[in-house]
């Protein structure tokens, strides 16, 4: 199946860039796809996930978390506010913490709880209107007030424009993490996590790769 070819392309990358084998987390990005495919890829012994909307994957993922033990779920979509507790008893990883209204919603249910998942800032490395994520000129000083409120930031995600060669982008956020300390780097998906693992992603969100394309005239929430 399309997942083991996925897995053995990850490692060759890995190889190729010097990495350890085992490097990269790859996240098997489920989001709107048919049931049926998602149980075959728990089936074939993926365990780590992605989701984009909190309420599909409040829906789905309890049942599937308790019939495959080990189950990780990361949140890769855009997070309201007003999700933030629901979100946090669902995913292990947040990629998506993009302003401080959320920073201090997680920081203080976090402190409610005494834990909090491992959480990546999202970058908006290409500076596009429509998209989410922290412009990056004001990284270094979201990190700052991040920490000042004692998240535990685990690195920095960014989705690269549709339009452009991704490689800058990965590499500028390398970059960024790098000089903030941060090891975690989500970056890379179905058409360049090659790509990515050559500059350094820790974490690859493949969608369409692994599971088909997805069909989202089927979708039940937003
Ligand atoms: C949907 C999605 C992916 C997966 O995209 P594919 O091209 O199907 O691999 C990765 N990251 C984010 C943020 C997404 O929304």
């Amino acid at each position: 199946m399309a997942l083991q070819e996925i897995t053995a392309r990850v490692r060759a990358a890995e190889r190729a860039a010097g990495r350890d084998t085992g490097a990269v987390t790859l996240i098997a990005v489920s989001k709107v796809q048919p049931a049926e495919r998602v149980e075959a890829v728990l089936a074939a012994g993926q365990r780590i996930f992605g989701e984009n909307y909190v309420q599909e994957a409040q829906g789905k993922w309890p049942a599937w978390k308790a019939r495959f033990p080990g189950v990780g779920l990361h949140m890769i979509g855009p997070l309201q506010t007003n999700k933030a507790k629901v979100a946090l008893d669902l995913f292990e990883a947040i990629h998506t913490l993009d302003r401080p209204s959320l920073a201090e919603r997680l920081a203080r249910l976090a402190q409610a709880r005494g834990a909090c998942p491992a959480l990546f800032i999202q970058v908006n490395t290409g500076a596009e209107a429509q998209k989410a994520g922290v412009l990056p000129d004001a990284v270094d000083g979201f990190v700052t007030a991040c920490r000042g409120l004692g998240l535990p930031l685990c690195g920095l995600m960014c989705i690269p424009p549709e339009s452009e060669d991704p490689v800058p982008h990965f590499s500028a956020l390398a970059g960024m993490a790098a000089r903030n300390g941060l090891k975690g780097l989500s970056m890379g998906m179905s058409s360049d996590f090659e790509a990515a693992i050559a500059q350094g992603a820790t974490h690859i969100r493949v969608g369409s790769a692994i599971f088909g394309a997805r069909d989202y005239s089927t979708r039940a929430d937003g």
